[in-house]
C-alpha cells in the first residue's frame, strides 16, 4: 500500500517537473534539479519501506513457527495426541517426564555448574517462558563439559517425587559438542518470593511473540540453583514435541522457593506433560 502511494507521488512529481521545465525555461533548471532530488529521495524511501516490509514478514513467520499450532497441553492437541504429528511422543520407550520413585541405584556421575552473568533475553514462545543465556555458561558431568543453551519453566513441575509435583520446575538445557543434551531440573516449592524470578517475570512477555533482547537486566542462572547438588538421574526425552530421546536428566533433590503470587503471575496455568512409563529404566542417585 505504502509503495503504491510512493510510486504515485514520484510519478506526479516527475510529470510536474517535466511540465515546469517546459513552462519556465529560466528558473526551470534549478527547480527541476530540486524536484529530481525529491524524486530520488522518494525512491530511497520506497526501498527502505520494501526492506522493512520484508523484515516484518520474516518476523511474522518466525513468530508463527514459535507458536506451533500442532500441539498444546489440553484438548484435541493435548499430550495424548502428540504422537499423531510427532511419532516418538507416542511410541518412544524412554519418555520424560517421570514420577521419581525408589529403589534407586548409585550413579558414577558427578555434576557441577559454572554459569556466568549475562544480559537477560526472554521469549514467550506460546508454550513457556524461555530465557536465552550468553555463551560461556557450562555444566560439567564428570569431565565432560555441556554448554547451557537456555532455561525455561513448567507449571506445575513435570517431574514428581513419589507422586507429588512441586509448584513449578526450571529446566536448564545443555548441549555438548556432539549435540548430546543434558537437562538440569530445579524444583520450585511454594513459599517465599524468589528475587531472581522477580526480575525475570518483570521482563517476561505475557503473550507469545519475538525474543525480548534489550531488557537492560543481567542475570546469573547460578542464582536459581540450590547449593546442595544431590540429584536423581535418569535417561529420558524432550518433554515437548518432537519428544526426542537420548536426553539425560539430573533433577536436584533440594527445591528452591517461589511465592504463590509469582506462580500465579506465570502466563501459563498448566504447561506440564503427564508422567511417562519407566519401561524398565533405572533411576539413579548420588
Ligand atoms: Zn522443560
Amino acid at each position: 500500500m505504502i509503495q503504491i502511494i510512493l510510486i504515485a507521488i514520484a510519478t506526479l512529481l516527475i510529470v510536474v517537473s517535466t511540465t515546469l521545465g517546459f513552462v519556465n525555461t529560466i528558473k526551470g533548471n534549478a527547480l527541476e534539479k530540486k524536484l529530481i532530488a525529491i524524486s530520488t529521495g522518494i525512491n530511497e524511501l520506497k526501498e527502505k519501506s520494501a526492506a522493512s516490509e520484508e523484515l516484518a514478514k520474516n518476523l511474522g513467520g518466525e513468530q508463527k513457527k514459535q507458536v506451533d499450532p500442532h500441539w498444546a497441553y489440553d484438548g484435541d492437541l493435548g499430550p495424548a495426541h502428540w504422537g499423531v504429528d510427532y511419532p516418538v511422543c507416542g511410541t518412544g520407550q524412554s519418555q520424560s517426564p517421570i514420577d521419581i520413585r525408589g529403589p534407586f541405584e548409585k550413579t558414577l556421575h558427578m555434576i557441577s555448574t559454572a554459569y556466568t552473568t549475562g544480559p537477560l533475553q526472554i521469549i514467550n514462545n506460546g508454550h513457556t517462558l524461555q530465557v536465552k543465556v550468553a555463551p560461556g555458561s557450562k555444566m560439567m558431568v564428570n569431565a565432560e563439559p555441556y554448554e547451557l543453551v537456555q532455561f525455561h519453566f513448567h507449571r506445575p513441575s513435570e517431574e514428581k517425587i513419589d507422586g507429588t509435583p512441586q509448584a513449578m520446575v526450571i529446566h536448564f538445557v545443555h548441549k555438548n559438542e556432539e549435540g548430546k543434551l543434558v537437562v538440569l531440573g530445579v524444583l520450585l516449592k511454594e513459599g517465599m518470593e524468589n528475587q531472581i524470578i522477580k526480575s525475570i517475570w518483570a521482563n517476561a512477555p505475557q503473550i507469545a511473540g519475538p525474543m525480548v533482547a534489550d531488557t537492560k537486566t543481567t542475570i546469573n542462572p547460578n542464582d536459581l540453583l540450590p547449593t546442595e547438588k544431590s540429584f536423581f538421574e535418569f535417561s529420558g526425552s524432550l518433554t515437548t514435541p518432537p519428544c526426542t530421546e537420548g536426553v539425560t536428566f539430573f533433577i536436584l533433590k533440594k527445591p528452591m522457593h517461589i511465592s504463590k503470587e509469582q506462580v500465579a503471575a506465570f502466563p501459563f496455568s498448566m504447561n506440564a506433560r503427564p508422567s511417562q512409563p519407566l519401561n524398565g529404566r533405572k533411576v539413579l542417585t548420588n
